[in-house]
């Protein structure tokens, strides 16, 4: 059962991580992507909930700043998640 979970979530994920196609200029300078997909599944806010944020989760990888908009492992494609954001994944294990 735990392995049906955990492959359930798999393919979940990189369906959605397929269906966001990461933003590049002509130029090859990278711009910032959203995975509008998995935010909305995972309901993803730009602000806390009950003091959980993504810069406590355990997910959250920081951007260039403390402040600055970092990325989640756990929604691909997006290097727009806020330190102060929140999502039903919030993990602190
Ligand atoms: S799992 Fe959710 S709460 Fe945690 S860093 Fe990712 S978006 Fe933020």
């Amino acid at each position: 059962m735990s392995t049906n979970l955990t492959r359930r979530r798999f393919l979940q994920l990189s369906a959605a991580g397929a269906t966001c196609i990461p933003l590049v200029s002509l130029t090859g300078e990278a711009r910032a992507a959203t995975n509008q997909a998995l935010r909305a599944q995972y309901k993803y806010q730009d602000s806390p909930v009950d003091g959980k944020s993504c810069t406590s989760c355990l997910e959250f990888i920081e951007g260039s700043s403390a402040t600055a908009p970092g990325r989640c492992k756990l929604i691909p494609g997006d290097d727009e998640i806020s330190p102060n954001g929140y999502c039903t994944l919030w993990n602190t294990m």
